[in-house]
């Protein structure tokens, strides 16, 4: 995968890794488990202890709002799911599956768009997601990569501007698009009425922050994403994480002051020249693994911790910013 952003070999380790991983899950283990979160709403996730990269959960959580217009979906998850995730679907809701919108490019999210295109779904999603598939299906090991299928390409594409807003099913569904944070093409889904807001993965609650710099993932739009994101939600607001527990807005503050916290003692040691083992060796995130649910659990077959990786972006991103 080409890049702008520099990648160091731990990352280059890691995100290898994580590609290893996806092939080497036993699929077949995976169930779909479906949790309802407004009368029309319902989300589909993966069952715990099958993927190396997100243990408690297998693939990215998927969003579903069905309704009298149709069925539309947050996330496609791995595309060796489409079968099962269909099959949750219909379990509630016969209705044709008209929209697919991602939260962001990673492969856990959108590897099954091509075939739920297929199937009549219009796929809507940033320009940026949709340049970064481009860009993979031009690469010289496309055809090992599920996103290199222009059938699963978005169709409909926006980006920093205003939220892209849908009329479906009585709900009034806003694409919010979120400056580079995770990945550089993340959207927030609001649905207005049942008062829920899918973040994808600038938040998680299982493992450290992933700042995907490679994928155009930014630290500072991490930090302005949680910051929109408390702007945008209610203290009641149901957000909905890509992985992890779902939260109210009061779990954004300590999850933030832990990035800004850990950035801050990174910026300190990179300042004092250290380097990037230098930075690993000295812990920094010690004060916060203890409240960070499998933060040090490896982030990917053969992977360091997620805490590792973390602190690798960190360092990346503030040192090439001096
Ligand atoms: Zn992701």
């Amino acid at each position: 995968m080409t890049s702008a952003w520099p990648v160091t070999a731990t990352l280059a380790v890691a995100l290898l890794a994580r590609t290893a991983s996806a092939q080497t899950m036993d699929f077949d283990k995976i169930q779909i488990i479906t949790d309802q979160l407004a009368p029309n709403l319902y989300t589909l996730s993966g069952s715990s202890g099958v993927d190396p990269s997100h243990d408690d959960a297998a693939g990215g959580r998927i969003g579903v709002l069905i309704g009298a217009d149709g069925i539309l979906m947050v996330d496609a998850q791995y595309a060796q799911l489409t079968d099962k995730v269909v099959a949750a679907i219909r379990r509630i809701s016969a209705a044709p599956i008209r929209f697919l919108v991602n939260t962001h490019i990673h492969r856990d999210h959108t590897a099954g768009n091509a075939n739920f295109a297929r199937m009549g779904a219009m796929i809507f999603a940033r320009e940026e997601l949709r340049d970064g598939m481009v860009r993979i299906a031009k690469s010289p090991n496309a055809a090992a990569n599920p996103l290199s299928d222009p059938a699963g390409f978005p169709v409909v594409t926006y980006g920093m501007g205003p939220p892209v807003i849908i009329h479906f099913d009585g709900e009034t569904v806003d694409l919010i698009p979120v400056r580079a944070a995770h990945t550089g093409g993340d959207t927030m889904i609001r649905f207005e009425n049942a008062n829920v807001i899918m973040i994808g993965d600038f938040y998680r609650n299982y493992g450290y922050p992933f700042i995907d710099l490679n994928n155009g993932g930014s630290l500072d739009g991490m930090l302005q994403a949680l910051d929109q994101t408390m702007k945008l939600a209610g203290p009641d607001t149901t957000l909905v994480p890509g992985h992890g527990s779902i939260i109210k807005r009061d779990a954004i503050v300590p999850y933030r002051d832990m990035i800004a916290g850990v950035a801050a003692r990174v910026r300190e040691l990179v300042a004092q020249g250290k380097s990037l083992q230098e930075v690993l060796a000295a812990k920094v995130t010690a004060p916060y693994d203890a409240q960070v649910h499998g933060g040090l659990d490896p982030a990917g077959v053969g992977a360091g911790t997620s805490a590792d990786r973390f602190v690798t972006e960190v360092y990346e991103e503030i040192k090439a910013a001096r």
